[in-house]
Parts: C-alpha cells; sequence; structure tokens
C-alpha cells in the first residue's frame, strides 16, 4: 500500500490551497486525489470575472485562478491523481480510492485534509408538485453545461433562487439569448451578495420577484410553464395568488450542501447549521490528524476566503506530521453563535493548539442594516465593530487577537451577537 504525509482530498480551490500551505511549511510526501478530469474544482466553470481581489489583488476569472493555484502545485511538484474517487477514509486514516484504470485501491495517510466542496440541492430536497418533464435543471449544472460543454438548455427560463449560481446564471443565460423572465425567492430578501444582484439582474433588467415561490412545474414531456405564487410569513403559497408563467426551463438555485458522506462514516462530527465538520481553530475535526475546508466546511461565497482557510488547514496538518501528534489537553473556550448570529467557524478554541490570530467566519439570520456585531469573552465586550449592512448571503469575518485570547484565559464562552439598530 502506497503511503503519504497527507492526503488532500478535493482538487478544488481548498484542495490546492491546503496542498500548498503544507509544502510550503515542510512536508513533502503529499498526494491530491480528485475525482474530475481537471484541478480546480467548481472554479473551472465560472468564467465569470471577481475572483482573487483579496489573494492575487487582480480581478480573474474562475478557471484563471484555479489555473494559478494548478500551477502553484505543478511547480511545488505536488502529486496528484485526476478522476479518482475517494470512497472512504477509516480510521486508521486508510484511505480507499476507485479509478478506471486501478479499479478500487487504498492509500496510507498519516493526516488527511478534507477538501470535498458541497453540491447543490436539487428539485427533490424542495418537493416541487407536477409532472418531471425534461427543462429542470439545477443552476450549477447548467452553468457547467454551458461553459464548459457548449450546450444551451433553454430559450425562456425561470429562476427558482436567489442565491448566487442562480443570480450568475441569470446573466449568462441572458448573455447567451435567453430571456430570462423572472428570478423567484420565497424569502424577502436575496441569499447572493448585493454586488451580484446589481451586476447580473438590475444590469440586465431581470426581475426579482421576492416572497413568491414556484408551485408548480407544468408540462409533461418537455416544461410548458411553472405556476408562481405568492407566499406568507411561513413562507407558504397563498391560495388565490397564482399566476402561470411560460418557461422552457427552470433552474433551481436552492442551496448548497457539504459533501461530507465520507466524513460521517469516518466519525468526524457535524455542526447541524453548517452542515459541515465541526473543527477548532486549527481547522482538526474530531478525529486526530483529519482537517478540513473549504465549501465540505461550510458554504462560502469567495473563493478567497476559501483560500485563506486552506492555508491554515495546510500548515495545522504539516504541524500535525512534524510532530507526530496533536496536543489537545488544554483549555477549550467554546465559541458560541447568539442573537442574529446563525453559525461560527471554527467551533471552538484550544489554548494548547493557538498559534496565531483566529479568524471566526460566520453567517447572520437577517439582514440588518447599520448593525454592530459585538464579539463577548465570557461577560467582558471585546469587540463592538459596525456593520453597515449585513445579510445571510454575505459571509462575515472577525479576527480575534491570540494575544488578547491569552490574556482572557479563563474565559469559557466567546459569544457573538448581532446588535440592531
Ligand atoms: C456558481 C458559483 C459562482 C461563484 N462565484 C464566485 C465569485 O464570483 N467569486 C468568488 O470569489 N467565489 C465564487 N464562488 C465560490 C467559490 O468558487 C467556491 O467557494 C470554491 O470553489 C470552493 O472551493 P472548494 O475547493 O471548497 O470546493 P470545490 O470547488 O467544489 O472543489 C471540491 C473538489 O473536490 C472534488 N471531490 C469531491 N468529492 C470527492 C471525492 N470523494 N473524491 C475525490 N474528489 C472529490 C470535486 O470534484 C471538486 O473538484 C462561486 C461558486 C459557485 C458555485
Amino acid at each position: 500500500m502506497k503511503e503519504y504525509d497527507i492526503v488532500v482530498i478535493g482538487g478544488g480551490p481548498a484542495g490546492l490551497a491546503a496542498a500548498y500551505s503544507a509544502k510550503e511549511n515542510g512536508i513533502d510526501n503529499i498526494l491530491i486525489i480528485e475525482r474530475d478530469n481537471i484541478l480546480g474544482g467548481i472554479l473551472n466553470q465560472c468564467i465569470h470575472n471577481g475572483f482573487g481581489l483579496h489573494v492575487f489583488k487582480e480581478e480573474l476569472t474562475g478557471p484563471e485562478y484555479a489555473e494559478r493555484y494548478a500551477n502553484l502545485v505543478e511547480e511545488k511538484n505536488i502529486e496528484y491523481i485526476l478522476n479518482s474517487m475517494v470512497l472512504s477514509v477509516d480510521e486508521n486514516k486508510v484511505v480507499t480510492v476507485m479509478n478506471e484504470e486501478d479499479g478500487i485501491f487504498e492509500i496510507q495517510a498519516k493526516a488527511v485534509i478534507l477538501a470535498m466542496g458541497c453540491r447543490e440541492r436539487s428539485r427533490g430536497a424542495i418537493n416541487i408538485p407536477g409532472y418531471r418533464p425534461s427543462g429542470v435543471f439545477s443552476a450549477g449544472m447548467v452553468q457547467r453545461l454551458m461553459n464548459m460543454e457548449g450546450y444551451i438548455p433553454g430559450k425562456e427560463v425561470v429562476i427558482f433562487g436567489s442565491g448566487d449560481i442562480g443570480l450568475i446564471m441569470a446573466r449568462r443565460m441572458a448573455l447567451e439569448g435567453a430571456k430570462v423572465k423572472a428570478v423567484v425567492e420565497r424569502k424577502p430578501y436575496s441569499s447572493g451578495l448585493q454586488r451580484n444582484i446589481v451586476q447580473c439582474l438590475d444590469d440586465y433588467d431581470i426581475p426579482l420577484l421576492y416572497q413568491h415561490t414556484v408551485s408548480k412545474v407544468v408540462g409533461k414531456d418537455r416544461m410548458e410553464g411553472v405556476v408562481l405564487s405568492k407566499v406568507d410569513d411561513k413562507k407558504q403559497a397563498i391560495p388565490g395568488t397564482e399566476e402561470f408563467v411560460s418557461c422552457d426551463t427552470l433552474l433551481l438555485s436552492v442551496g448548497l450542501i457539504p459533501e461530507n458522506e465520507i466524513s460521517r462514516d469516518l466519525g468526524v462530527k457535524m455542526n447541524r447549521k453548517t452542515s459541515g465538520p465541526i473543527v477548532g481553530e486549527n481547522l482538526m475535526t474530531n478525529v486526530e490528524g483529519v482537517f478540513a475546508c473549504g465549501n465540505v466546511l461550510h458554504v462560502h461565497d469567495l473563493v478567497d476566503h476559501v483560500t485563506m482557510e486552506s492555508n491554515i488547514a495546510g500548515k495545522k496538518a504539516a504541524e500535525y506530521i512534524k510532530m507526530n501528534k496533536v496536543d489537545t489537553s488544554g483549555k477549550k473556550i467554546q465559541l458560541i453563535p447568539d442573537k442574529g448570529v446563525s453559525y461560527l467557524v471554527p467551533d471552538h478554541i484550544n489554548l494548547s493548539t493557538l498559534s496565531d490570530d483566529v479568524t471566526v467566519r460566520f453567517r447572520v439570520t437577517d439582514v440588518y442594516e447599520g448593525a454592530y456585531v459585538d464579539v463577548n469573552f465570557d461577560d467582558e465586550l471585546a469587540i463592538h465593530r459596525k456593520k453597515p449592512f449585513l445579510a445571510p448571503g454575505e459571509m462575515q469575518e472577525i479576527k480575534l487577537k491570540k494575544d488578547y485570547i491569552l490574556e482572557h484565559q479563563n474565559t469559557d464562552n466567546i459569544t457573538f451577537k448581532v446588535e440592531a439598530k
């Protein structure tokens, strides 16, 4: 059985950055395993720009960003295999992989970095009534079909869900000559980035219908249209508000699910809010030597944040290999999401593994203007940060200084909450 110090599962931006960082931190024996036929993950289908503003200080397209990291991996001679799917990892860190050439085989790892990204929620997950005609797609699937394989799935489109993929695909389809009739959102606000609403919908006169739902798919073999209804405060369709909109294509942009089947089977504990692993500030899961980063940990809006997070996972995995263990005997300070905050990553800080400032990433539960985010170390207010605009679709981050944490070692809980105006 081949042996590696670090096996990285997933060759998307998270896996590439984590592998590169582990190499930079002194580990040579690294393998990246990617199930697709190319490195770069979801970035390869994101041909729009807007990537890399933080990491490279320039605006790149998704494939350009992916290429930069793939080149770094090549330059550093980091080993990778494509078209190879990891099936499982066991408690001894034996990684079972399958590909066309070698069939099923095993690899022994000393540390594993989980970087499998996420997948889209499908129609089955949201139960829209009606037949199952062709023409219903997830937005990311159509993005791949159009941008990588050269197919346009339809000419008259309704998009359900105002997440970033839906917004970006509205613009993409409009640019290719399709008529995008509406983007439909059940909530009173978008779950995508504000900049995408402006650049992808407003600039193309595409209407965004808040507090509406797709209450029926019409058509038997091919879609003929959808029935849209207004929704009440509980997001239920209001009878009598139905309106038929003809279209041949419905794109669903109704959320992403971190791909954690492998993690769960391995015994990694999950955060119910993020559907990703529970990790400490070193991004290690409850399974010693197993780290997680990127969309498999929690869904990110910006790849730059994925890269920065994954740098830490790679560095910490490298430290683990060098020391051959992790001392987790230190005091554990719990991070707690309070009023207006839906989750926090990491979940806790362990004083014996703390080596740097800690970037805490989180999402809020509602839209707030002119609010403050308060961070309390037990009862002591540590940070009172003004945030002109907060929305669930925009991930937030606040850095906790290592020195401050060490000066407040007796703290049991660090609480994050939104103080609305
Ligand atoms: C439509 C869309 C638009 C976006 N637009 C922007 C933007 O404008 N600007 C921006 O900064 N960010 C944007 N993002 C966000 C950014 O692209 C993602 O956050 C980032 O790609 C996540 O990186 P990742 O490596 O965690 O996941 P992914 O990119 O999904 O990579 C995960 C990789 O793991 C592989 N994998 C999964 N399971 C296995 C397995 N069992 N075995 C082997 N390999 C496996 C997958 O094939 C994949 O290659 C966008 C994302 C999407 C979806």
